[in-house]
């Protein structure tokens, strides 16, 4: 819950030993910001949501790809410019027009707001201004996102269809569609709202606005901060649409937002970050922005279970789930009294999120929503940090995750790199693909392109100086960030356990180990490493220090 900076996650590193050295984890490091290359703009004479989805599938059928669609007037996504003819002469989809450069706002014959959001969303990017925001936002030092990932709540069943049935949802119907979850809570994961991030889903975005009728109203949503978390969530999404291809998945995300500005269903009596309140409360606005919208039975998380199946039949999406956020302008606290700010549960319902989250820019946000959303759809952490959660297995990490090892997982892999489910940068790491149900095999994270050469001729000395041995190495890389230098008692060929003892710089050839036990035999071993993973190692040398 507290910042944690990068040196504590390499002293982490430095003192788990693993239990098997894997191949370098790979990641692919180019997807920070290419997926706004080529984004387009396309707008369409839909009625509703359902009707822009089945536009949707025709444009993926037509070698498309829509990344969004934010409402029955436009999508996001990319598209060639050689089958914009094709797409606008149709007859059977409404498709008006499709833009590769940014537009006013003014000349677009809709003006509905949701549609004026994707207009100046779509503009941010094809602007180039969303790329430098995301540049600019990676660089910052991150700390990663502690003890977030929650297994689902359970659900009350009864209190499930009753709300439904509220809503005035035809439930045979709907069960008839496939698109009710699963009873049995024991069947895991259920058929659910969110088993995997393929086809289309629907992201329900609540704003949490308070009205001053139970305790002080002390925070109003500016539209400014709203756009700026619309904006966000579509970077967000579309990243993740983006990734799918390369591992043989298509994803359009739906973004429902509701307008803290404008939907009084968004208003209740609380006010979540008024400093008294911890993480367990968030249900009593969440209820009660349930109730506004007309969800009466149960806990709040069977409203919320129920409104995720109200969504998919909405929006005509094979899947939902839903993004709380709450308002903690710059007075505010950035975590709840007990230190949580941002957390997702596994398979759905919801994730929770502030809109300043704590030791993170606002900026930040995109990223913080984009991981959750991969717990979302049983995506397992990456990070591992004493006390703070995390994960502690190379293991599947839950039911859901189709068996796929959380092998980047710090904690048991001494290689693993940086990426979204591990501290947020925008890379995917090649296990994730796996567990939100994209194709995925062993061999994915088995390849071993663009790791450096493993330094050779390590040479150890003891010198005259006691309590000392000398390394030297040949460095056969020019693409290391640095090498790993390790050490064991005993000869090379005994059953002790290597201790990595040092990080030296790249290019760097030789190593001293100081304060050494005297009259003792050390062995030693070198690799080096980048941000694709680690080389093998050097060959192994001893030596005794003077006695
Ligand atoms: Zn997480």
């Amino acid at each position: 819950m507290k910042k944690i900076k990068y040196f504590l996650l390499v002293a982490t590193l430095i003192f788990v030993t693993a239990p098997t050295v894997m191949a370098g984890t790979q990641a692919n490091m180019n997807s920070q910001t290419s997926w706004t290359n080529g984004y387009s703009l396309v707008l369409l004479d839909c009625n509703s949501l359902k009707e822009a989805k089945s536009a949707r599938d025709y444009i993926e059928s037509q070698g498309g790809r829509i990344a969004l669609i934010l409402s029955e007037h436009a999508m996001t996504g990319w598209i060639s410019p050689e089958i914009i003819p094709s797409l606008t002469s149709n007859k059977q989809y409404p498709i008006t027009a499709v833009y590769l450069s940014p537009v006013s706002p003014d000349l677009i014959e809709y003006q509905d707001a949701k549609t004026i959001y994707a207009v100046n969303f779509f503009n941010s990017v094809a602007s180039g201004e969303a790329a430098r925001k995301i540049a600019a936002s990676a660089t910052a030092e991150k700390a990663p996102l502690v003890d977030d990932a929650r297994d689902a709540p359970p659900i009350s069943y009864g209190d499930y269809i009753h709300n439904l049935k509220q809503m005035g949802i035809d439930v045979d119907a709907y069960k008839d569609r496939g698109l009710l979850i699963n009873a049995d809570a024991n069947i895991s994961p259920a058929p659910g709202n969110s088993d995997v991030m393929t086809g289309t889903v629907a992201m329900g975005m609540l704003f949490i606005e308070s009205d001053g009728s139970i305790e002080g109203n002390l925070y109003d949503w500016t539209a400014a901060a709203r756009d700026d978390m619309l904006n966000q969530a579509g970077i967000a999404l579309s990243w993740w649409a983006n990734q799918a291809p390369a591992y043989g998945a298509s994803v359009t995300f739906s973004i429902c937002y509701f307008d803290p500005l404008t939907n009084p269903a968004m208003s209740q009596g609380y006010e979540p970050l008024n400093g008294t309140h911890t993480s367990g409360q968030v249900g009593l606005w969440i209820d009660a922005v349930m109730t506004n919208m007309g969800y009466l039975s149960g806990s709040h998380f069977d409203k919320v279970y129920a409104f995720n199946t109200w969504l998919k039949g909405y929006a005509g999406t094979d899947w939902a789930y839903t993004a709380v956020v709450c308002y903690n302008p710059a007075a505010a606290p950035t975590t709840y009294n007990d230190g949580y700010f941002a957390w997702a549960y596994y398979g759905g319902p919801y994730t929770h999120l502030l809109y300043r989250n704590n030791g993170y820019e606002i900026s930040d946000f995109a990223e913080i929503l984009a991981h959750e959303t991969g717990h979302i759809f049983y995506a397992c952490d990456e990070y591992y940090q004493p006390g703070y959660g995390g994960c502690t297995s190379c293991d599947p990490c839950n039911t859901g995750s189709h068996g796929v090892p959380n092998g980047n997982c710090e904690y048991c892999n001494q290689d693993a790199v940086l990426c979204m489910m591990r501290t947020g940068p925008w890379v995917l790491c090649c296990y994730t693909p796996g567990q939100i149900g994209w194709s995925w095999t062993p061999d994915d994270c088995q390849s071993g392109g663009n790791l450096p050469l493993a330094p050779s001729n390590l040479i150890v000395r003891a010198p005259q100086r006691p309590k000392t041995i000398g390394l030297r190495w040949g460095d056969n890389s020019d693409n290391e960030d640095g090498f790993f230098v390790e050490r064991k008692r005993g000869r090379c060929r005994s059953n002790r356990a290597w201790q990595e003892i040092a990080d030296v710089p790249a290019d760097s050839t030789r190593y001293q180990n100081r304060r050494l036990r005297p009259n003792a035999t050390f062995s030693y071993r070198v690799r080096a490493y980048n941000g694709n993973g680690n080389s093998d190692y050097s060959n192994c040398r001893s030596a005794t220090t003077q006695p």
